[in-house]
């Protein structure tokens, strides 16, 4: 087997149970490998680390899949998603929660790495199942996963949606389609049980694999204080936050939000749910918006934040943590006593502890106190290995003014 040899000194994330080899730790390649094939990890002293895949044109030039001699065969592949299924399975977290005829359930069937799959996403939308493969490795065996889901899940259609940018990180072009069965355009999703709402989701067009999976439980408890009250969802996508607000009684909803296609579609979702006219729909900048209404001095019960992630890189944490202070500082301006905020990061360098010193921040500017409620965070089908620490992206915060 070709093996990737360490520097000295360099083999404590692997052994502290990381599975990432960057390409400034590497003393030698052996055995002359090919992009994407598999090899072994030693350390300076020749010693056995694992096996991974390979990509030598991206920093992060190794992932380790196993730290045993096992091949990285088909077989491999399909025990290790076996294994995340029956891992959603037990949770009590099945594949169709709220299952109907016409809406199933939905859920991250496969995380990458916090599944040991580095690289592979597998997300399930009832019958159909929407595939995103990020690195080289999982690139070159897509077929095997396609085989693996066809037999192992009996799905209706199998979508490509390895579009995420990310991608230019191991110098793959993004690419999208049907790898298998037919698409017939938008399918219908059902999410929560206090509420529960309708989704119409476009696996081939909507952002990511189509929905932010990772929320969906957020919704319910954000909903639980919604009743009666002004809500102001902000960076609303397809309106998760909005609909669970408007089914639980809110007095009025407010969704911002800057894609128009998003907005159409929560518009639509809206329709479905016969929740048109209980939400306004705003396409705009959000930062735009919070900068107006407070100068409007405008006042809501309950705002939610849940931009996207303002960082992908270490480098720019100072910039992220600008724009989170901003948004936090102007939402809870904008809360009176026992006004509650919802407010979320998907950044993974900032981290929870930076999240809530920048929320201490904006309730200081804003002169505000604040309780926190609950601390949120992904669902458990988006697991979180404390070894791996990339794999715990998704903070929220739930707090109420004082
Ligand atoms: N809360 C949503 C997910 C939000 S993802 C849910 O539960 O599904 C972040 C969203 O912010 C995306 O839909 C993106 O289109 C939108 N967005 C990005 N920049 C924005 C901006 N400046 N103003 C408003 N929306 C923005």
């Amino acid at each position: 087997m070709p093996s990737v040899i360490l520097k000295a000194g360099k083999d404590h994330r692997l052994r502290a149970g990381h599975c990432w080899v960057y390409s400034g730790e590497i003393a030698k390649i052996s055995g002359d490998p090919e992009d994407g094939a598999e090899v072994d990890i030693r350390d300076h002293k020749d010693r056995f680390l694992g096996r991974g895949l390979l990509n030598t044109h991206s920093k992060i030039t190794v992932r380790r899949f196993t730290t045993g001699k096992e091949d990285l065969d088909k077989a491999f592949f399909r025990s290790r998603i076996e294994a995340a299924w029956r891992y959603r399975a037990e949770l009590g977290f099945p594949s169709v929660v709220n299952e109907t005829a016409t809406a199933p359930g939905s859920q991250r069937v496969v995380s990458s790495e916090a599944d040991l799959l580095p690289g592979l996403v597998l997300d399930q939308y009832g019958g159909h199942f929407v595939l995103q493969a990020l690195t080289l490795g999982i690139d070159q065996r897509k077929q095997w996963i396609v085989d693996i889901a066809r037999d192992l899940f009996n799905p209706q259609a199998i979508i490509d949606r390895s579009d995420a940018p990310i991608r230019t990180l191991e110098k793959l072009k993004e690419s999208k389609g049907v790898l298998f069965g037919q698409y017939a355009g938008p399918v219908a999703i059902r999410i929560g049980d206090e509420p529960t709402i309708e989704f119409e989701v476009d696996l081939l067009e909507d952002q990511k694999t189509g929905f932010f999976l990772d929320q969906r439980l957020n919704y319910g408890a954000v909903a639980a204080h919604c009743a009666g009250k002004r809500v102001l969802d902000c960076f609303s996508y397809h309106g998760g936050f909005a609909l669970s607000a408007a089914a639980a009684g809110a007095g009025g909803v407010e969704a911002v939000e800057i894609s128009e296609q998003a907005v159409s579609r929560a518009r639509r979702n809206a329709e479905l749910n016969e929740l048109t006219g209980k939400i306004e729909f705003v396409c705009a900048n959000a930062f735009d918006l919070l900068k107006q209404y407070d100068g409007e001095r405008r006042q809501y019960d309950v705002i939610v934040l849940d931009p996207p992630s303002f960082t992908r890189t270490r480098e720019n944490v100072e910039g992220a943590a600008r724009g989170y202070k901003e948004i936090n500082l102007r939402a809870l301006k904008m809360l009176p006593p026992g006004g509650v905020l919802a407010t979320f990061s998907c950044s993974h360098h900032v981290d929870a502890e930076l999240f809530r010193s920048i929320l201490v921040d904006a309730a200081a500017d804003a002169k505000k106190t604040v309780r926190l409620l609950r601390a949120l965070t992904q669902s458990p089908d988006h697991p979180i290995l404390p070894a791996i620490p990339e794999t715990e992206y998704l903070k929220g915060l739930l707090v109420q003014v004082m």
